[in-house]
């Protein structure tokens, strides 16, 4: 197969790793020609996050990085003297030029670490902030339904401890406790990534997305949603043209990932969205993808203007056209918080703490 020409394009949904690895997580988006890109911080135990790396992506490359914070759970988790409240930590998130924020809490590994559900009183007064300061949300709810099906979990994800058993939530109460939230907090702006692992049931996804407008879905692998919406390519198409404003390209591109894995990540969705042609997954691709054996991929061959609104458009509307300026004083500060917190809960010196670098580096 030729190299893929990748348009100009902004991936909504990027990691990085910590605070040393903002020049591969670049170098990684200019080979798959991401203009721009969300970037969405990590957890680390859910009690402390990659905020600190997400500043300084943010601070080196002004007007091409959002930054998608992580809130930190470290008063829940471990009553650490230096947490604060989540509805506390979007406000300050704000006010030093965060774009959106990221949410881990109803992944069934999330949902399971904290013990609280989203829709009860430890994150209301978030949710009610976010709605009141137009901040979008990237919010992961559930996983792969076969996750909750011993016999039919991929290798790739049983490695990642991503096999769940009654002891964790269900996949229709986390569908459940989501869409309290959005019934009560009808202006908060979300973006449900992994198509809301609703890919095996376009019905239910069609009726999610006209019952909350203010919902949309993301692209990033995920490599099941390719799958499952290759199966009915006419039916898919379809539904990508109707619902064409509510979806945004992104891929879950790592720093950690090669030049070459990044590519192929971005090139399946892409081809997917644009190509008219069936392709597997490269056998070069990263271990999250799983085999090239395990399917066929058929390209929807949208129509440009669609094309346009989900790797660009919908993106610049949720989020603004360009990043919103980060104030590197409070960002700092805001390092030095997340240092204490690492600090305490993991016993280490303060200057050994990725928020201590980070503020070294801002
Ligand atoms: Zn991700």
């Amino acid at each position: 197969m030729a190299e893929i020409e990748f348009p100009p394009m902004i991936d909504g949904h990027v990691h990085v790793r910590g605070v040393e690895d903002s020049a591969n997580l670049a170098a990684r988006l200019d080979a798959t020609n991401a203009v721009q890109a969300g970037i969405a911080c990590q957890y680390q135990d859910l009690a402390f996050n990659t905020n600190p790396a997400g500043f300084v992506l943010k601070a080196e490359h002004p007007g091409r990085f959002f930054l998608l914070a992580g809130l930190e759970h470290a008063g829940l988790l471990y009553g650490a003297d230096a947490a604060l409240p989540p509805a506390e930590q979007a406000g300050l998130l704000h006010a030093m030029g965060a774009d959106g924020i990221k949410l881990l809490a109803s992944k069934p590994t999330g949902r399971r670490r904290l013990g609280v559900p989203v829709d009860g009183p430890y994150f209301e007064p978030f949710f009610k902030t976010c709605e009141a300061l137009d901040m979008p949300l990237l919010w992961h709810v559930a996983d792969p339904e076969e996750f909750w099906e011993p016999e039919r979990l991929p290798a790739w994800a049983r490695e990642q401890g991503w096999g769940y058993d009654s002891s964790y939530v269900s996949k229709e109460d986390l569908y459940q406790e989501t869409e309290h939230i959005l019934e009560r907090h009808p202006g908060l702006c979300v973006v449900l990534p992994h198509f809301y692992f609703l890919s095996a049931d376009l019905p239910r996804a069609e009726s999610f997305l006209t019952r909350f407008p203010g919902a949309h879905f993301d692209l990033a692998p995920g490599i099941e949603l390719f799958y499952n919406l290759s199966r009915d390519v006419d039916r898919s198409r379809d539904f990508f043209i109707r619902f064409g404003g509510r979806i945004l390209f992104g891929t879950d591109i790592l720093s950690e990932h090669t030049i070459a894995e990044a590519r192929h990540r971005a090139g399946i969705v892409y081809r997917f969205l644009a190509g008219d042609e069936a392709f597997r997954v490269p056998a070069g691709a990263d271990f999250l993808l799983g085999p090239p054996e395990d399917g066929l991929i058929r390209g929807l061959n949208l129509p440009g203007d669609t094309l346009h609104d989900i790797l660009q458009a919908n993106f610049q509307r949720i989020y603004g056209g360009t990043p919103r300026p980060l104030d590197t004083d409070r960002a700092r500060m805001e390092c030095l918080r997340l240092a204490a917190i690492e600090a305490e809960v993991r016993g280490r010196p303060i200057d050994q703490t990725e928020g201590s670098r980070g503020a070294r580096l801002l």
